[in-house]
């Protein structure tokens, strides 16, 4: 595959940052809609994307006289409800996002789960630049309506120029402790572009800095993914969530990133049980602009090409597993070789057991969030060794295999680490009536931190 500027596919951007950074509001912000407050409780339940044309994306630049020209058709953005689902936005290892928008919130700086999404951020070495949101809640604020930020910023008085300059030297701070240089995207000289991080204020509210998050994006990609962003026509299509839906039975949600998909196709999904192996019902897309999450939204394709976010509607997908590839037939392959194919990627995961076999057992929902949970407990802070790693709720049959640790004499490692994965009740029971441990938590960062506090009792 030769890379060629004229031939890009949309970039892949994904949004993520603590919850009420803002992150659906901004992108309420770009679209003029409203999902935010429809949500239950305004919390973000499930992923959304949203397609971004270029038409859009030049219009909303406009009043910061782009010079390059735009090349990409557009930009798909992810909404994810927390970074539980960003890390399952995962391709064959590495991130699924060519570029992603850390969000932190001006009054409220780096919290816990920031600091978890920057560790992702690099161990996917996922570009990223910062939207600091929020700028309006700066004490006596002056509105500039979808203003580029310096053009707002020289609106506002001494004071709240002063407090903006106080709070983003502390946050700059924040950044260094977590070993990250960082500062305002404008003054970032092009070649330290990637080694500092580019910071662009915000407002979802008033607009303020959202050209300027825009163009940032697109200018990035334009300039360092030629390659990655050429266009190919081999398909690369991967699951993000699999859902129940009514009338339709299941249907699952794929980033078509490269490649055309078809209504009609066979398509090979890798399910808890094996390869399935099924045909294309229906292919949906929200609206540009809009997204998945508003009801009544949908258009229906014949085919459609990468990058999009897509409704995939098929028989037996119940058990398709998010995080993992799926495969076209075409009119010359071999139906086995393709349902190996599609199975390789979480035999990898899987196999990622210790040599010794001695170790915990880690349990997540899906590949993607497994895969994490296994990369951080292998990073040399942590270095917690896995035994067994299993994909779904922790069942008896999970515990019983914790429990083969006891026989080992290593008493610690009869653990199971549930992550984000309900624990059946006669799972707790056996567990208790055999002494292994269960973890259970919805960030890693607190099954770790769980964990190691139990190693630490132990040791005494
Ligand atoms: P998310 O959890 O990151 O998706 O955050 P939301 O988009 O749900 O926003 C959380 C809350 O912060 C909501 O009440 C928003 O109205 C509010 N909010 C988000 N962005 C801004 C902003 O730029 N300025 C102000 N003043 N409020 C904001
Ligand atoms: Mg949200």
């Amino acid at each position: 595959q030769k890379a060629d500027s004229e031939n890009l596919r949309s970039p892949i951007c994904c949004i993520m940052g603590h919850v009420d950074a803002g992150k659906t509001k901004l992108l309420d912000c770009i679209r003029g809609t409203n999902v935010q407050e429809n949500e239950a409780g305004g919390i973000t339940q499930q992923i959304g994307a949203t397609y971004f044309p270029a038409e859009i994306l030049k219009d909303k630049t406009r009043e910061l006289k782009p010079d390059a020209a735009l090349k990409v058709p557009g930009l798909l953005i992810i909404d994810t409800p927390g970074h539980e689902s960003f890390i399952n936005l995962r391709s064959r290892g590495s991130g699924l996002c060519d570029i992603a928008i850390l969000v932190v919130d001006i009054m409220d700086g780096l919290k816990p789960q920031t600091v978890e999404s920057l560790k992702l951020l690099k161990m996917r070495k996922t570009p990223f630049i910062v939207a600091l949101n929020k700028v309006d809640r700066l004490y006596g604020w002056k509105t500039c309506q979808n203003a580029p930020f310096v053009k707002a910023k020289n609106q506002q008085c001494k004071d709240v120029q002063n407090e903006f300059n106080k709070r983003l030297t502390e946050i700059i701070g924040n950044f260094k402790e977590q070993g990250w240089n960082s500062d305002l995207y404008y003054k970032i000289k092009n070649k330290d572009m990637g080694e500092t991080i580019s910071i662009v204020p915000t407002s979802a509210i008033s607009g303020e800095g959202i050209p300027d998050m825009l163009l940032l994006l697109v200018k990035w990609c334009q300039k360092t993914m030629v390659d990655k962003l050429t266009y190919s026509e081999k398909l690369q299509c991967t699951v993000l969530e699999v859902k129940a839906s009514e009338g339709d039975g299941t249907t699952i949600d794929v980033v078509l990133v490269n490649g055309v998909l078809h209504e009609g196709d066979q398509i090979v999904v890798c399910g808890m049980q094996g390869p399935i192996v099924t045909t294309i019902r229906a292919l949906s897309t929200p609206h540009p602009m809009k997204e998945l999450r508003v009801k009544g939204t949908y258009l229906h394709h014949k085919e459609i090409k990468a990058a999009q976010f897509i409704k995939i509607a098929a028989q037996d997908l119940k058990h398709a597993i998010a995080g993992t590839n799926i495969f076209v037939v075409g009119p010359d392959d071999d139906l086995e070789v393709i349902k190996k194919l599609t199975m390789g990627d979480k035999k990898t995961v899987m196999d990622r057991t210790d040599k010794t076999g001695k170790g915990i057992c880690v349990q997540a929902p899906t590949l993607g969030s497994l895969e994490a949970l296994l990369d951080f407990l292998k990073t040399p802070e942590v270095n917690i060794p896995v035994g067994g790693i299993g994909i779904g709720p922790v069942h008896k049959k999970d515990v019983m295999k914790a429990r083969v640790m006891l026989e080992k004499k290593k008493k610690e490692y009869a653990t199971i680490l549930a992550f984000d994965v309900k624990v059946s009740p006669d799972a707790w029971e056996l567990a208790d009536k055999y002494g292994v441990r269960i973890f259970i938590a919805d960030t890693i960062y607190s099954l770790i931190h769980q964990f190691k506090a139990y190693l630490n009792t132990h040791k005494e």
